[in-house]
């Protein structure tokens, strides 16, 4: 492996339900991260290694993200994505798009071939196919259950997300994040997850990715609120703890991963489970969905 510092850490969602397998997604998670590792050994820049270890995720069908992502109340499903590249302090995002393969990836061409930071909806899928990005085709068939999902769980609320966050050999450091939203979500909800500073930060000291009920991850300011404690001296794993605290005082859980500038990372959560995986420049691979 490099010589040189690099770090990575991955989510599948804090949604995973005690006495559930998750060994297929567990299965998955290790291999993108040994593939994110791999790039980042070889240079690769932290942006294209959550933008890449994101769009895995999310066309595999196991995390309610992209193809895992179930119908909002009006029967159709509206994707949210976010990613921030943190030494420029760039970023883009989509919500309530529909029925693109990789919604990670129009976030990032929002953030780079347009002044704005977020595109939603009708205009956000408009500048998907004028940016020829690939689509669904024909939704019925491409959208799947997730493992660990029952059927009878669509209308309660059951969640997931996906998210990365990098640091790669030059110093810089990024995050990603993307999910299907909560089940039966009302038509045009949008949940922290293509919000930055509630779901996705990165700037030249952290990297943040959230995931658990939106709602109390923008209540919070969750991704942000983390970035705020670590520069007013706090380490990051109890910053982490005490934004959790905060989310769970409003009657909310969930899990947030994150990498700081030093290769440190934290992957905490207080719902049952969180799907995660990590590694560094050493050759070992960490994965696990409980503690
Ligand atoms: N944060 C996501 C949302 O509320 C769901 C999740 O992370 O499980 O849309």
């Amino acid at each position: 492996m490099s010589n040189k510092r690099f770090a990575f850490a991955l989510h599948g969602g804090a949604g995973a339900r005690s006495g559930r397998d998750y060994s297929v997604a567990e299965y998955h998670m290790r291999d993108v991260t040994e593939n994110a590792r791999d790039r980042l050994a070889s240079g690769a820049r932290a942006l294209d290694v959550v933008e890449y270890a994101v769009a895995q995720m999310e066309s595999s069908g196991l995390y309610v993200a992209g193809r895992g992502s179930a119908p909002n109340s009006a029967g159709y499903v509206e994707l949210d994505a976010s990613i921030m590249d943190g030494p420029v302090s760039a970023a883009g995002a989509v919500s309530c798009i529909r029925d693109v393969v990789n919604p990670i990836s129009v976030a990032r061409r929002v953030m780079e071939a347009t002044p704005h930071v977020m595109l939603s909806g009708a205009g956000a899928l408009a500048f998907a196919r004028a940016q020829g990005f690939e689509e669904v085709g024909e939704p019925k068939k491409y959208y799947t259950l997730p493992i660990g999902v029952n059927e009878d769980e669509i209308e309660d609320q059951a969640h997931g997300t996906v998210g990365a966050v990098a640091l790669d050999t030059s110093g810089e450091l990024a995050a990603a994040t993307s999910t299907g939203g909560t089940f039966g979500k009302l038509e045009g909800r949008v949940g922290d997850t293509p919000i930055i500073g509630a779901g996705t930060w990165a700037d030249s000291e952290i990297a943040i990715s959230c995931t658990g009920t939106g709602e109390y991850f923008i209540r919070t300011g969750a991704a942000l609120s983390v970035e705020c404690r670590v520069r007013a001296g706090a380490s990051l794993s109890r910053a982490i703890d005490e934004v959790l605290a905060d989310v769970r005082h409003l009657g909310g859980d969930g899990g947030i991963i994150a990498v700081d500038s030093m290769g440190r990372v934290e992957m905490i959560y207080n719902s049952e489970g969180m799907k995660r995986a990590s590694a560094d420049s050493g050759d070992s691979v960490f994965v696990a969905t409980f503690d």
